[in-house]
């Protein structure tokens, strides 16, 4: 059996191994050509993710992070507004709310898809409403690269007059009912940090619409609010320094072509996951008509705490990690903003009990099969 110390919880160097002669090449090629900021690689790239994920309009950016607040400035989100997002995400989805001098407007999650629920969002137009605020629009999260429930986001989203962003920071390559990821809502956001499921080798990100008009806004946004093809000294809107570096964008189309064999050989993991451990652990609820990228595999325990079974996972060289240890209402940042979540919700329950496992696509049989022997003999 392999060395069970081997098993890492991303292997960015299997990756690499495959990849290091044409990284190489395509890295020589920019410094070759020089042009570090906005080079040919970043149009290059923008192209064949539209491509992939059949998008109309494809801004690559510094991160998935400003990805976010490119498009909370592009909606022309500001003081006085309100941006509903679930409780059980990443810092990185209210805060692009609050940077704007808008308010988060916290809502739970379902306790078996993690993603937000769709049934609390009138609810949270009402509290934001009698904070004094307009609620504007939703930031929904494919949280560990499962797709929220859209079908439901965007009908009730026309019927309030909401927008809806898709924080895709994690489901990059996933499809919701025959759709990508990136097609879906007004806006759709990715991050290309090393860990996602489409990694650079730095920060990156990038932005998704369908809308023409937006696309030019978010374009301008992410070069100081410059008129786009325009002059650089006609500045038309208050922007960020948002551009994705040429060296990134060059890696990241090298990275592209292994993308599909990666997203499959991910799935093939979770299956046999859901497969092995679903009578022991509680696994994650996949939706029909959803094909997940997995970024995280999470689940929890049936009954009692994770602790000890995180430190025997350990002891036998499987690492672990937990997404995310504490919902947002609870952050000290962001306890004072609107919330319907407390400490009966499903983001609190999930924050105290889900693990995630090693899922990543370079996991031999054989390391699987020990995790998932460990996990199916551990008592206690
Ligand atoms: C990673 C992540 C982000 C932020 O992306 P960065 O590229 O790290 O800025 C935003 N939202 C979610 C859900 C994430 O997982």
């Amino acid at each position: 059996m392999i060395d069970a110390k081997l098993i890492k919880f991303v292997d960015l160097a299997a990756q690499q191994n495959l990849l290091s002669g044409s990284i190489q090449t395509a890295m020589n090629r920019v410094l070759a050509h020089g042009q570090y900021i906005m080079g040919p690689e970043v149009l290059a790239l923008e192209n064949k993710l539209k491509s992939f994920n059949g998008a109309a309009h494809a801004i690559t950016c510094s991160s998935g992070t400003d990805a976010l607040l490119m498009s909370m400035l592009a909606l022309g989100i500001g003081p006085g507004d309100a941006v509903i997002c679930p409780d059980f995400t990443y810092t990185a989805t209210p805060e692009s709310i609050a940077m704007t001098g808008a308010v988060p407007v916290f809502v739970d999650v379902h306790v078996d898809t993690y993603n937000i629920a769709p049934s609390d969002v009138e609810q949270a137009v009402s509290l934001a409403r009698t904070q004094g605020l307009t609620a504007k629009g939703i930031i929904a999260v494919d949280l560990f690269g499962v797709p929220a429930d859209y079908g439901e986001l965007l009908a009730l989203a026309e019927s309030l007059d909401l927008f809806v962003v898709c924080d895709a920071a994690q489901s990059f390559g996933a499809r919701y009912r025959n759709k990508k990821v990136g097609t879906l809502g007004h806006i759709s956001t990715t991050s290309f940090f090393p860990a996602k499921p489409l990694g650079a080798y730095g920060d990156g990100g990038a932005v998704f619409t369908q809308d023409g008009t937006l696309a030019d806004t978010l374009a301008s946004l992410r070069v100081h609010g410059q008129a786009v093809g325009g002059s650089k000294y006609d500045i038309q809107r208050v922007g960020i320094n948002g551009r994705l570096d040429t060296l990134q964008a060059a890696i990241l189309l090298e990275k592209l072509r292994l993308f599909p064999e990666e997203i499959e050989s991910r799935r093939a993991v979770a299956d046999r996951y859901t497969k092995a451990l679903s009578d022991k652990y509680i696994t994650p609820r996949v939706p029909e008509g959803i094909e997940p990228v997995w970024a995280q595999y999470t689940l929890r325990r049936k009954s009692g705490s994770r602790q000890h079974l995180l430190n025997y996972l350990k002891k036998h060289g499987v690492p672990t990690a937990i997404y995310y240890p504490r919902p947002l209402h609870m952050q000290s940042a962001y306890r004072h903003f609107p919330s319907l979540t407390g400490a009966n919700s499903n983001s609190t329950l999930l924050c105290n009990h889900v693990f995630s496992i090693p899922v990543h696509p370079y996991l031999t049989k054989d390391q699987q099969n020990r995790i998932i022997e460990l996990l199916d003999a551990f008592e206690g």
